[in-house]
């Protein structure tokens, strides 16, 4: 009972994100217009009567975090827009972001969408849909450490976020006995404040967000692979694939999804 109780109170609708990101970053004015009203109107394949459930991990910023009780974030406003295109509306299901793509899997969610790296593994466990941001994955040290370059990682300790692309390369890369997979990034972070860690190897704008978060810390130059994010769908689930797809690409066409992004993370 109480277990239940747990699940339905991690799950909450997103009425609205408008407040989101207000005090992160302005909106950027070189942002390409939106065109909606022009566009051509797409056919959906699916009906979708009950709310779409998207899978995620918020505390990924600035693809999915919370403030106060609101979920925000480039992820969480393109399942919106999504939704909406789709005529439904959204909830988000925050859980641990190891476990995304069971919930996917067994259908407790609708689709996954955590700043999620296409991989051929996961690629055997689910399907993804056209990616609609890049990611990078960076190495944050503390602004004294002697590590410069990733051939000083060797034999230093590196702190990770569980199940993560960066988790499973510096596990392959530098040995899992230097690696420590933490639940959250940021617990991570704070390992590497504390000492208990050399490095950190996460995704390159939660990294910002972190660094800029906590004094005395940095980003090194050298990029440690660079990836596509997507959404996760069920592989028995072809119709919302398709469809998502489609409203990805019309949101993409009509300037939604670069101004979210903009929103969020401004231009270099
Ligand atoms: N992009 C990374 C991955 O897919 C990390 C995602 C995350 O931590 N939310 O593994």
């Amino acid at each position: 009972m109480k277990k239940a109780l747990l699940v339905l109170l991690a799950v909450a609708m997103v009425f609205s994100v408008a407040a989101c990101g207000n005090n992160a970053a302005p909106t950027n004015s070189e942002a390409p217009e939106n065109t909606a009203g022009t566009a051509d109107a797409v056919t959906y394949e699916g009906t979708y009567t009950e709310p779409l459930k998207m899978g995620t991990n918020a505390a990924f910023p600035p693809y999915e975090y919370k403030e106060g009780e609101e979920f925000c974030g480039i992820d969480v406003e393109i399942a919106t827009a999504v939704a909406e295109e789709l005529g439904t509306t959204l909830e988000v299901a925050d859980m641990e972001f190891d476990s995304i793509i069971t919930a996917v899997q067994q259908g407790e969610v609708s689709f996954g969408m955590a700043g999620m790296t296409v991989t051929d593994e996961r690629k055997e466990e689910v399907n993804f849909t056209s990616s609609y941001a890049t990611g990078v994955q960076v190495v944050i040290v503390t602004e004294d450490s002697a590590i410069a370059t990733l051939d000083d990682l060797a034999g230093k300790k590196i702190g990770t976020q569980l199940g993560t692309t960066g988790d499973t390369y510096s596990k392959g890369d530098y040995g899992e006995e230097n690696v420590t997979s933490y639940g959250k990034g940021a617990d991570a972070v704070i390992a590497l404040k504390g000492g208990d860690v050399d490095a950190v190897i996460i995704d390159n704008e939660p990294a910002k967000a972190f660094v800029a978060e906590n004094e005395g810390l940095k980003i090194l130059e050298t990029e440690y692979a660079v990836e596509d994010y997507a959404i996760a769908v069920a592989k028995d689930n072809a119709t919302l694939l398709s469809d998502l797809n489609k409203a990805l690409e019309k949101l993409t066409a009509d300037g939604t999804i670069d101004t979210i992004i903009a929103k969020y993370i401004k231009a270099e």
